[in-house]
């Protein structure tokens, strides 16, 4: 039979898509993989962060948090996930966040002035200027997140196929009306399009020129560090570009830096990080963390974001191809947006409207720039500019 929607790529974009669609219609996913979530959404550091500086991953990680609060933990083996409280620091530019800070008071959102004796341990002889405390932050663990969507699917009547690598999408009289995988054509009402870093070449093949920029990433493991408690919480530098998270009892930690990659055709897409992404990660850790920079960082992975030029997902129906629909492009906030980017797309499918989220801003035909700027080492002041796609 054929589906009402088939979902392309098994990540946190595909499974929550999988798991809002599958309650409308019939639901068929598809993810190249042997297993779901091999892309970004292994890769991720699992910080639900609602005060980021883009308002509508604002929007977005507000519908998963509430979700992860007040949903989640009803569902049958429910997804990995806790609440440890957030430190939002600033070393350079005390007003970095305001206007987020503002916004997200105004939705209830609690967010406190870090008082000096509040400081946690691993900010210990931080050069701060300012902080922000968030209590209810959380963090997530992502595989968990994308099975639980999964699960839920599947007792809503929704397949899920692994192996099943999508060639090209399937186009008659000017409509995607399917995909042809590695098993041949499969039709369907509509295609979602959710495979992260390799939406842009399906769409190519398709005549459709929708940039989408991979970033590659770091995120080293320090040594076992008793300070790196579950409840402690985790530590955002923004201005500077560097955090550290507590995870099985040491650190993740990141220097927030951005190489662009072009997407690797083996799908294999985590790496080791190079020397001089060591360098840049044990420098700031020395600036910036040093309590942590003490316990020297001992593994780690690269893996990749996935970014339009102005930094917005590319969300909704294609303007340009009746029969596509979008879920990509979500960068740095995947995670924390995931639930949300489900919602809006199965709300915006059966032809309702979001009240907390705008469609036409995230119009994945929207024109973007040419050329736009990267962080390469994670300071704001340091942009690099990009071109816009391969
Ligand atoms: C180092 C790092 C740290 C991060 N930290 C955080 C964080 O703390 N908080 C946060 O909110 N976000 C974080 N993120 C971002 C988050 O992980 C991503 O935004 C999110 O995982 C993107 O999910 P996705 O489903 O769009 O893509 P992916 O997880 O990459 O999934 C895409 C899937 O599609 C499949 N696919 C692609 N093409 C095809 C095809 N042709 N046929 C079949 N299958 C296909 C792929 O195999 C893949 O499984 C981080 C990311 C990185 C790399």
């Amino acid at each position: 039979m054929n589906p009402d929607a088939l979902i392309v790529g098994g990540g946190l974009a595909g499974s929550s898509a999988a798991y809002h669609l599958s309650s409308l219609g019939s639901v068929i996913l598809l993810e190249q993989s042997a297993f779901p979530a091999q892309g970004a959404s292994k890769q991720n550091a699992g910080m639900i962060r609602r005060m980021a500086a883009e308002p509508c991953d604002r929007a977005l990680a507000q519908r998963t948090f509430h979700f992860l609060n007040e949903e989640a933990p009803l569902w049958d083996n429910p997804p990995s996930s806790q609440v440890t409280g957030a430190i939002l620091g600033l070393v350079r530019d005390p007003l970095w966040l305001h206007n987020a800070v503002g916004h997200l008071r105004a939705h209830g959102v609690t967010i406190e002035a870090t008082e000096t004796n509040q400081i946690p341990a691993a900010l210990k002889d931080a050069p701060l200027v300012a902080a922000w405390t968030l209590p209810e932050e959380r963090v997530a663990d992502a595989p968990s997140l994308v099975q639980a969507f999964l699960r839920k699917a599947k007792t809503q009547g929704a397949s899920v196929h692994t192996g099943a690598h999508v060639q090209r999408l399937l186009i008659e009289e000017g409509q995607c009306v399917g995909v042809v995988t590695n098993d041949g054509p499969i039709y369907a009402g509509l295609v979602v399009l959710a495979g992260g870093a390799w939406c842009a070449h399906l769409a190519k093949k398709a005549g459709l020129h929708r940039p989408l920029i991979p970033l590659r990433r770091m995120v080293g493991v320090t040594a076992l560090d008793p300070m790196a408690t579950d409840t402690h919480p985790w530590c955002w530098l923004d201005d500077v570009g560097c955090y550290v998270r507590p995870k099985n009892g040491a650190w993740l930690a990141c220097p927030c830096d951005e190489t662009p990659v072009v997407p690797p055709t083996d799908f294999e897409s985590m790496g080791e990080p190079t020397e001089k992404e060591w360098a840049l990660l044990q420098g700031k850790l020395q600036r910036y963390f040093p309590s942590i920079a003490r316990l020297g960082v001992t593994s780690g992975w690269t893996g990749l974001r996935t970014y339009t030029p102005d930094r917005k997902p590319l969300l909704g129906a294609d303007p340009e191809l009746p029969g596509l629909w979008w879920a990509a492009g979500l960068g740095g906030s995947g995670l924390s947006g995931c639930w949300g980017v489900g919602e809006a797309l199965a709300t915006w499918i059966s032809g309702n409207e979001t009240n907390w989220l705008d469609p036409a801003g995230l119009n994945p035909a929207r024109k973007q720039l040419s050329r736009w700027p990267i962080l390469p080492e994670g300071y704001p002041d340091h942009a690099r500019l990009i071109s816009g796609s391969y």
